[in-house]
């Protein structure tokens, strides 16, 4: 597939797999991509199994992400991880403001904006989910929602930091659901999202960020998606977590 933009898709794990586990899937996506050149794969485990998820993958097409991380540097924050902790296992991007830590632990997009600057001070690139509600799409609402979330979030960074950081499309009616945006749906969205940045950033900004798409991406509807001119990626949750299923995702991407 000719993409302008070089693909990005990444296995955001959430909360699951033991260190064993976490081995045993990322061994299987390495032995099933081990040729794979045309795509940048990324996993993101837990935090518990990113020291030896590193390991299992120095000198290998995978790169590492976290899913989350503190705003702030090293310090009295108990419970927190510092960007500089990442950076000691190689960890080369970060989830943030993922749907279910918006909804659950009600991260704001002053907070991503602030987690955002200090990922990049970090050398670290974030992926930064934004994405509307069932009620607020059916409501008319998913232009002015990704508008609000994508300024905020992306508020105080540098043209530069826009072009490394990545935004990922995930309409929370589809996130875990089996329900995915039909391709125009998420077509209309991403180039929504792209002019929106054009306009607050410039034009070539725009054209060098990568949004992925997320929400229920399995092997079936990979293609269709990743066809579509302004997709540059994948976020997976569910299908990320057996080795065949990303990797298919991967392949039927390419
Ligand atoms: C996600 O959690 O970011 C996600 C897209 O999940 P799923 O692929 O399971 O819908």
């Amino acid at each position: 597939m000719d993409k302008e933009r070089r693909l990005i898709i990444a296995g955001n794990w959430k909360m699951n797999k033991t260190v064993a586990e976490g081995l045993d899937l990322v061994n299987g996506i390495k032995r099933e991509l081990t040729n794979v050149k045309e795509v940048d794969i990324v996993v993101c485990p837990p935090f518990t199994a990113l020291c030896e998820v590193s390991k299992a993958v120095l000198n290998s097409n995978i790169r590492l992400g976290a899913q989350n991380m503190s705003e702030n540097g090293y310090g009295a924050h108990t419970g927190e991880i510092a960007a500089g902790m990442l950076k000691e296992f190689s960890v080369r991007y970060v989830i943030l403001k993922h749907t279910e830590r918006r909804q659950y632990q009600k991260e704001s997009d002053a907070l991503i904006a602030k987690k955002a600057l200090a990922a990049h001070g970090a050398a670290l690139k974030p992926i930064v989910c934004v994405g509307e509600t069932l009620a607020e799409r059916e409501g008319g609402l998913t232009e002015k929602v990704l508008d609000t979330q994508v300024r905020g979030s992306l508020a105080g960074l540098s043209k530069d930091q826009i072009a490394e950081t990545v935004v990922a499309y995930e309409p929370v009616w589809a996130i875990g659901t089996g329900k995915t945006a039909t391709a125009g749906q998420a077509q209309e969205a991403h180039a929504f999202i792209r002019r929106l940045i054009g306009k607050l950033f410039d034009e070539s900004v725009a054209r060098r960020v990568r949004i992925q798409y997320g929400g229920s991406v399995k092997p079936s509807n990979a293609r269709e998606l990743m066809g579509l001119p302004d997709v540059d990626g994948a976020l997976v949750g569910g299908a990320s977590l057996e080795d065949r299923s990303f990797a298919d995702i991967v392949r039927n991407s390419i």
